[in-house]
C-alpha cells in the first residue's frame, strides 16, 4: 500500500474512532431503538386505521343494502304502475262501465271542476278541471286522440294503486297527474273548488315539471326532494316517472316516499352498533333523513368540510373521509338519487373495540419509551463514568503524578514515534537532557517536601518553554528529557539556554518566607537528515553532553562532545 494512502486510511480510522466515543454510540443505539419502535407502532396504527375504515364501510354497506332494498319496493311499484298503464292505454278494457266514463266526461269537461267516480270500493276517483283551464295552461292539452284510453287506463291503475298503497311496506301516497286536465290520488279529497288549486299545485311540483321530455330525456325514475322547511327535520321526497306512449307524454306517476320507515331502519341499524349517526343525502348534498330521534340536532358540516365531501363524493361511489375529529364513510344508493353517510366522531371511535386497541397500543408505546429513556439515562451515566475512569487510568499510566509531565515509558514511546516521523519527513530532530544541580542538598537542607516543590516548579518552567509538537518528560529523580521535533541543534541549544535561564532566575518559596534558587545543567543532541534518528542513541548523546555540562561547572548547556570541546578549554 502506498504510504500516503495508508496515512489517509489511518487518519480516517482515527477520526471515526474519535467520533464514536462510547456516549455517542449509546445515544445512537437508543435513538435507533426509539425510532424503530415508533415506526413499528405507527405501522400498527396505520393497519388498525385501515381495519377500522374497512369495518365502518362494511357496516355502512349492510345498512345501505337494506335501505336500497326498501327503496326498491317503491321504485318497482312505480314502474309496475307505469307498465300497467301503458298496457291499458294500448288496449283498454272493453267494459260498459268504462264506456260510461267517456259519456260522463263529455258531459262534465266544461265544468270548472268535476269528478268521475266509478266504484269507490274498487278504484280511485278521477278529479278534473275545465277545457278552458287546459287551454290556458302551456303544459296541458286535450287534443290527443288516445285521451279517452288514458282516462280509462288511469281508472284501471287506480284500482291497483288503491290495493298497493294498503300494503304495509308500500309508500302511502301515490298520484297520477295527467296533462289532459285531470288527476288521480291514492288519498282523494272531496271534490270542490279547492280541487282546481290542488291540481294547479300538482302541476307546479318539480316532480311533475321535471318529467317533461326536455327535462328527463331518458324517461326513467327521478327523485325529488323538496327544500327543507323551517322546524322540519326531514325533507319530503317524491319519486316520479313519466308516462309516455307512442312518443306522446301523457302525464306523471308519483309516490311520496315514506321516510319514517327509512328513519326507523337507520335507527335500528345503529342499535346493534357502537355509537355514530346515519344521514341520507340527496344528490345536491341536502340532508333528507337522519337516524337520530326527533328533537336531537343532527351533526352538520362546516362549509370547508362540505366542500371536501362534495369533491370526494363526485369522484367515487363509496369511500371514507376524515373531517377533523369526525370520520365519514359514504355509499351511493342504487335505488335512490343520493348517498348514505355514516358519521363517527373520534370520541365514539375510542369507546369501541378499535379505540380500546388503539389506547392499549399507545400506552404500550409510552411504557416502552419511558423504560427506554430511563435505561438510556442509567446506561449513559455508567458509560460516561467508565469513560472518565478509563481516561484517568490512562493518564496515570502515562504521566508522573508529581510533575504532571510524561513518565519515562510514555516519553520514550512517543519520542521514538516522533523521531521516525521526522526521519520520514526529513526534518531535524533534537533531544535535551536536563538534570537539576545539587538537588540532594535541597532535600538535605529543606526537606523532601521542599525538594518535591522544587521539582514541580522546575517541570512547570520546562513545559512553559515548549511549543507545538514538543514533548517533556521526567526520566529520573531530578532528570528531565525534552524532545523537539523539527528543531536543529542550534535551535534546540537556544531552547535549552532559555530553560536554563528561566530555572536559574526563578526564586522558589520553600518554607514560609524562605526562598531558594536552583540551577540545571543541560545536554543537547540532534539528528540532521543524514544522521541517526534512533531516539535512545540521541538521548545517550544528550546525557553524555549533560555530564560534560556538570563537569564544566554546572548551570550550563552543552551541545558538543568532549573532543570538539577541547579547543575552547
Ligand atoms: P548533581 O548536581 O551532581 O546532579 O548533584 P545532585 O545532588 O543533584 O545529584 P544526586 O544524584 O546525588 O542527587 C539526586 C537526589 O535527588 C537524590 C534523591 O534524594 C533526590 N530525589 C530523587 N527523586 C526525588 C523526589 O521525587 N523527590 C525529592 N524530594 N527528591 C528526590
Ligand atoms: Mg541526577
Ligand atoms: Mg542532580
Amino acid at each position: 500500500m502506498p504510504l500516503s494512502t495508508a496515512a489517509a486510511g489511518s487518519k480516517r480510522l482515527n477520526s471515526i474512532r474519535r467520533y464514536l466515543v462510547p456516549a455517542r454510540v449509546v445515544n445512537l443505539c437508543f435513538v435507533i431503538v426509539l425510532v424503530s419502535s415508533t415506526l413499528l407502532t405507527w405501522r400498527e396504527v396505520v393497519v388498525l386505521e385501515d381495519a377500522y375504515v374497512a369495518s365502518q364501510r362494511n357496516t355502512l354497506d349492510k345498512v345501505s343494502s337494506a335501505l336500497d332494498r326498501q327503496m326498491e319496493i317503491g321504485v318497482n311499484a312505480l314502474l309496475f304502475f307505469r307498465n300497467a298503464m301503458r298496457a291499458a292505454v294500448q288496449t283498454p278494457l272493453a267494459s260498459e262501465v268504462l264506456e260510461n266514463v267517456q259519456v260522463e266526461f263529455a258531459q262534465q269537461r266544461q265544468q270548472p271542476f268535476w269528478r268521475i267516480s266509478v266504484d269507490q270500493r274498487r278504484t280511485l276517483p278521477i278529479t278534473g278541471v275545465s277545457d278552458s283551464f287546459v287551454a290556458r295552461h302551456p303544459l296541458l292539452s286535450r287534443n290527443d286522440p288516445q285521451m279517452h284510453n288514458e282516462m280509462t287506463a288511469a281508472l284501471e291503475v287506480g284500482y291497483i294503486m288503491r290495493l298497493a298503497t294498503a300494503i304495509p311496506a308500500m309508500p302511502k301516497h301515490a298520484w297520477y297527474v295527467s296533462r289532459a286536465g285531470f288527476f288521480l290520488s291514492s288519498q282523494p279529497a272531496a271534490v270542490s273548488a279547492e280541487s282546481i288549486t290542488h291540481y294547479e299545485r300538482l302541476l307546479a311540483q318539480p316532480w311533475f315539471t321535471g318529467q317533461s321530455q326536455h327535462a328527463n330525456r331518458f324517461r326513467g325514475v327521478r327523485w325529488f326532494t323538496s327544500a327543507q322547511l323551517a322546524g322540519q327535520q326531514e325533507s319530503i321526497v317524491t319519486v316520479s316517472v313519466p308516462l309516455d306512449y307512442a312518443q306522446y307524454w301523457y302525464g306523471v306517476l308519483a309516490i311520496d316516499y315514506a321516510f319514517s320507515s327509512v328513519k326507523q331502519l337507520l335507527a335500528e341499524a345503529l342499535r346493534d352498533e357502537e355509537q355514530g349517526e346515519y344521514q341520507l343525502y340527496n344528490n345536491n348534498l341536502e340532508r333528507v333523513v337522519t337516524s337520530l330521534p326527533a328533537g336531537v340536532q343532527p351533526r352538520t358540516f362546516t362549509p370547508a368540510q362540505r366542500e371536501m365531501l362534495t369533491q370526494a363524493v363526485a369522484q367515487r361511489n363509496s369511500g371514507s373521509l376524515r373531517l377533523g375529529p369526525t370520520f365519514v364513510v359514504w355509499q351511493k344508493l342504487d335505488h335512490f338519487d343520493g348517498l348514505l353517510l355514516r358519521i363517527h366522531t373520534l370520541r365514539e371511535g375510542l369507546q369501541g373495540d378499535f379505540g380500546t386497541i388503539s389506547i392499549a397500543l399507545a400506552l404500550l408505546w409510552l411504557l416502552f419509551t419511558a423504560m427506554l429513556l430511563s435505561s438510556w439515562v442509567v446506561i449513559r451515566r455508567m458509560v460516561s463514568n467508565m469513560y472518565a475512569m478509563q481516561h484517568s487510568l490512562q493518564w496515570q499510566a502515562w504521566h508522573d503524578p508529581l510533575t504532571r509531565l510524561l513518565n519515562r515509558g510514555a516519553l520514550f514511546e512517543r519520542a521514538k514515534a516522533l523521531a521516525e516521523r521526522c526521519q520520514q519527513q526529513q526534518r531535524p530532530f533534537s533531544v535535551i537532557q536536563l538534570d537539576l544541580d545539587h538537588f540532594k542538598r535541597v532535600n538535605d537542607r529543606y526537606g523532601h517536601q521542599a525538594g518535591d516543590l522544587v521539582l514541580t516548579h522546575a517541570a512547570r518552567l520546562i513545559s512553559g518553554g515548549l511549543q507545538g509538537e514538543d514533548l517533556a518528560g521526567r526520566v529520573g529523580g531530578e532528570e528531565f528529557c525534552i524532545v523537539l521535533p523539527g528543531s536543529t541543534l542550534l535551535q534546540a541549544q537556544r531552547v535549552a539556554e532559555q530553560i536554563r535561564e528561566r530555572i536559574s532566575r526563578k526564586e522558589i518559596l520553600v518554607h514560609n518566607s524562605q526562598t531558594i534558587r536552583i540551577s540545571a545543567s543541560l545536554g543537547v543532541s540532534s539528528a540532521e537528515p543524514s544522521e541517526s534518528y534512533v531516539f535512545e542513541y540521541l538521548q545517550r548523546v544528550a546525557d553524555g553532553r549533560l555530564y560534560l555540562a556538570k563537569r564544566g561547572g554546572r548551570n550550563r548547556v552543552c551541545a558538543e562532545d568532549a573532543d570538539q570541546e577541547e579547543p575552547n578549554r
